[in-house]
């Protein structure tokens, strides 16, 4: 018998229990700003002042933040006299600010879901992240999850990256090429909002610019739990994480 079958035996399964259980390792994920209330609303323009992207909105003694646009940077945790509240956590999927509901694939493809993704522009972040779900922890293959390399045979195309000029027509043409059953999830900052690209000659400024999305997963990039919330959601295995608040008091998620 070789080396590793008898480590394996020896160390038993040590795959992440996720889904079945939360996964508390402290590490596997950065956690992200929420929503906070400061004891002035200096305090709380400070706060807004310093996010590069402006995804911190002050209203009063309160800021919002809008996690489609938020970098990770942590300027507002690590450099405000009064840091935001930080939440742990990665169960982020959620719906674009322009859908009331997204419906997840029918029930057939709950254990069985090919995905097919597309680099739109990554700064390798993302990709990098997603490539750990094939690794022994997180190990996707044993929830049914797997990468494909053609749309013909893809039930969900992942797209990361803010959408170059130069990926648009490919990424078009890989939607078109996919059943009609095919679900959308754009994954991170940059593919939810052009995250640091922002909108430009050479951007489309997110996927939802492009194509029509039907899940997004916040993070920049999203720790590899967080993605792997995201498939579940389009599997019908977990639901949408809970919804910040926006400053109009409407709790459909905001750019
Ligand atoms: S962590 Fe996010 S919300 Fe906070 S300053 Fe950086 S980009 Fe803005």
């Amino acid at each position: 018998m070789s080396f590793w079958f008898w480590h394996g035996l020896r160390k038993g399964v040590q795959s992440t229990r996720y889904p079945a259980r939360a996964e508390n390792t402290p590490g596997v994920s950065p956690g992200r700003p929420v929503n906070t209330d400061f004891s002035s609303a200096e305090e709380a323009r400070r706060a807004a002042a310093i996010c590069p992207t402006d995804a911190i909105i002050a209203h009063g003694k309160s800021t919002y933040i809008n996690h489609g646009k938020c970098v990770h940077c942590q300027l507002c945790l690590r450099s405000l006299p009064s840091p935001m509240n930080w939440e742990p956590g990665y169960e982020w999927t959620r719906l674009p600010s322009n859908r009331a509901e997204s419906l997840p694939l029918p029930s057939a493809f709950a254990k069985s879901m090919h995905i097919m993704v597309v680099d739109a522009g990554d700064c390798g972040a993302c990709l990098r992240e997603l490539k750990q779900l094939n690794n022994p922890l997180y190990n996707m293959h044993r929830l049914g999850f797997f990468l494909t390399a053609t749309p013909r045979a893809a039930d969900l195309l992942l797209v990361v990256g803010p959408v170059s000029e130069n990926m648009r027509g490919p990424l078009l043409k890989t939607w078109e090429a996919m059943p009609t059953s095919r679900k959308v999830m754009a994954v991170g900052a940059c593919a939810i909002s052009g995250g640091v690209f922002g909108k430009s000659f050479m951007c489309a400024c997110g996927v939802s610019s492009v194509l029509p999305v039907d899940f997004e997963v916040p993070g920049n990039p999203p720790p590899p739990l967080a993605i792997l919330h995201g498939l579940l959601v389009v599997a019908g295995r977990k639901s949408v994480g809970p919804v910040q608040e926006s400053p109009k008091g409407d709790t459909a998620p905001w750019r």
